[in-house]
């Protein structure tokens, strides 16, 4: 299990919900589109650095991901926010950057 640095992870989440109340204000979007696509890329680099929960599956039959075979029965993890394969010893996702952890 890695430790998560709840501070850090803290006031990136308060971060996340001052941005997150601007974008719900009504006609924001229209009035000043540049500020609105700008937060809306904050928020989701912010949420990409707060580790979430790693998929865990567990094969109901052989899967093959290029020359490795998976056998059926043998657990397989997935980003829990693109859903891309991923191993247990990734720390972030390798496809779209989505910090991860296993509890
Ligand atoms: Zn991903």
């Amino acid at each position: 299990m890695r430790l998560l640095n709840n501070r850090e992870d803290k006031t990136k989440l308060e971060a996340i919900d001052q941005f997150k109340k601007r974008l719900a204000i009504p006609d924001y979007k229209r009035q000043i589109p540049e500020y609105y696509e700008a937060m809306e890329l904050a928020v989701n680099a912010l949420e990409k650095q707060i580790a979430k929960q790693i998929v865990t599956k567990v094969q109901k039959e052989d899967l093959k991901v290029g020359h490795v075979i998976f056998k059926a029965g043998t657990k397989t993890y997935y980003c829990p926010d693109c859903n891309k394969a991923i191993t247990l010893s990734d720390t972030c996702c390798r496809c779209c950057g989505q910090k991860l952890k296993l509890d």
